[in-house]
């Protein structure tokens, strides 16, 4: 039995809910002031309560005509000062320049500490509408990316990972030309800053060095106030950042999500996840795999992300240089991030496969695996879960994790060495399967689960939207009446494509 929640109170309607805008009160060069543009005939796709919950939103309130309004962008809630962000960017190596939200509008922060235990969260609508940063984009989002967003947000919560979340997605019959005629949708994240590290880079590369500081103070005393008071305020906050997005990196390859676009206007300055578009979760193990469709080079495909986590430090160093002074200072809050990835990618592998020692040659058995791993394709959720049930006195219970390869030998070779090494510390099977359970999903967002939810959309069926997001927030959880949701990809799933189109 769950303990009732005595931490919330105060239930807001959509009318109530308190909105402030911190952001707003830096210079007018940090944003435009505008309001959303309306989007036609709206429909609630679907709403998160989860996340309503952060906020103090009461859940009956996402099914009331005053949601519908202000989460389209339609109605202004009283208390916002919707605005849209300036920054710029590396995109795919190359500076690209100005970018900014040109298509996603600030509302303000929700929710008192008191009443959420993570702070305030920024409110923002994607898809909202033109905006000054939109350059040659119509400042919409389609159904399809927006449902993307919003499933994979509460995903990644699910699974423990840092992330923008997502309170809900609204839809219209409005259609915008992508590859096709796709209706748009507006999806509302949910963050406690959206400030990236092409923030930072804007002001450098323009050499306005009195707004470098002035985000880099703001981002302190709003994000990082155990950092205020430090010697080198500066450094210490490029340390903090290059260490989360370590960590957060890490965190991405141990449960195989690729993030398809790793541009620096990607990169959250709180080391979250953000901007999700051509993301995908590995299924056929392979470390090459690219998700992004429009990514021909694979900068961004798995193996590359740890490396690119690090490139992109490197670009806020850059970025932070004239307010760190020292480029030595730089080099040296940069230095962490390969050790902070390779201890927690090192704890991590020992989790995924239920070691609780570290010994001498574990990261041996965790190349022998991946590499039989990548040789077989072996669907990487599958594999974990099922190794979670491996019995280490008894190899006939085996077949399940067996006919997962091509290639049954290599497997039993590894087998027989996982098991040397489950005996040395004395593993308990019991133990181990429940401990694995809870580090390994069962269910990650597929492709083909979330095309599935995408088609039936477009057809107005919403069910399975809301379906996934249920099942998604509990990816560690059996959930047996579901358990089709984990199974192997069929066929036609191989065919699907993801591109930056959104
Ligand atoms: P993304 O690849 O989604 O991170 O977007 C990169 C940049 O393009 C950001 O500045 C976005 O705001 C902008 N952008 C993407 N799609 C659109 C659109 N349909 N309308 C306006 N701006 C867009
Ligand atoms: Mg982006």
């Amino acid at each position: 039995m769950n303990s009732p929640d005595t931490r919330l109170t105060l239930r807001h309607s959509v009318a109530t809910l308190p909105l402030t805008n911190s952001f707003a009160a830096l210079p007018p060069a940090f944003y435009t002031r505008l309001a959303s543009t309306p989007l036609p005939a709206p429909y609630l796709v679907c709403a998160n309560p989860a996340a309503a919950d952060l906020i103090g939103l009461d859940a009956a309130a996402l099914h009331s005509e005053g949601f519908l309004q202000v989460f389209s962008g339609n109605a202004r809630h009283a208390q916002s000062a919707p605005l849209s962000a300036v920054y710029s960017g590396h995109q795919f190596g190359v500076w690209a320049g100005q970018l900014g939200d040109g298509r996603a509008i600030l509302l303000g922060e929700a929710a008192a500490p008191s009443v959420s235990p993570e702070g305030a969260y920024e409110l923002q609508l994607k898809g909202a509408g033109m905006t000054p940063y939109s350059r040659m984009g119509d400042g919409r989002a389609v159904l399809r990316s927006s449902i993307r967003e919003f499933l994979c947000s509460e995903a990644m919560a699910g699974l423990g990972i840092p992330t923008s979340r997502a309170l809900s997605v609204i839809g219209s019959d409005q259609r915008v030309m992508r590859e096709t005629p796709e209706t748009t949708a507006v999806v509302t994240r949910m963050a406690p800053s959206f400030v990236r590290f092409g923030s930072f880079e804007h002001w450098y590369q323009n050499d306005r060095q009195q707004e470098l500081q002035t985000l880099a103070d703001y981002v302190i005393a709003r994000s990082y106030p155990e950092l205020s008071d430090v010697a080198q305020p500066y450094q210490a906050l490029l340390q903090e950042v290059t260490g989360r997005t370590a960590e957060l990196v890490a965190q991405w390859q141990a449960v195989g999500f690729m993030h398809g676009v790793l541009n620096t206007d990607n990169m959250s300055i709180l080391g979250l996840t953000l901007d999700y578009g051509p993301f995908g979760f590995m299924e056929a193990y392979d470390p090459a795999h690219i998700c992004n469709h429009t990514d021909s080079q694979g900068r961004y495909s798995y193996k590359m992300q740890p490396q690119i986590g690090h490139w992109n430090c490197y670009a806020l160093g850059q970025a932070l240089l004239p307010l760190i002074s020292e480029v030595d200072d730089v080099h040296a809050a940069l230095a962490d991030y390969q050790p902070r990835f390779d201890r927690k990618m090192a704890t991590l592998w020992h989790a995924k496969l239920g070691l609780v020692a570290t010994m001498e040659n574990d990261q041996e058995l965790i190349d022998a695996l991946l590499l039989i791993l990548q040789r077989s394709r072996v669907d990487f959720p599958l594999f974990f879960r099922r190794l979670a049930a491996l019995d280490l006195s008894d190899t006939q219970g085996d077949a399940p994790l067996r006919d997962l390869f091509l290639d049954r030998a290599a497997f039993d070779a590894w087998a027989l060495q996982y098991r040397a090494r489950l005996r040395q510390e004395n593993s308990i099977d019991a133990a181990r399967a429940q401990a694995m359970n809870r580090v390994n999903p069962k269910y990650v967002l597929r492709n083909y689960l979330a095309q599935i939810a995408i088609d039936k959309a477009q057809q107005k069926d919403f069910s399975e939207v809301e379906k996934l997001l249920t099942i998604l927030q509990h990816p560690f959880d059996e959930q047996p009446e579901h358990a089709h949701y984990a199974a192997l990809p069929p066929d036609w799933a191989g065919k699907l494509e993801v591109s930056c189109s959104s």
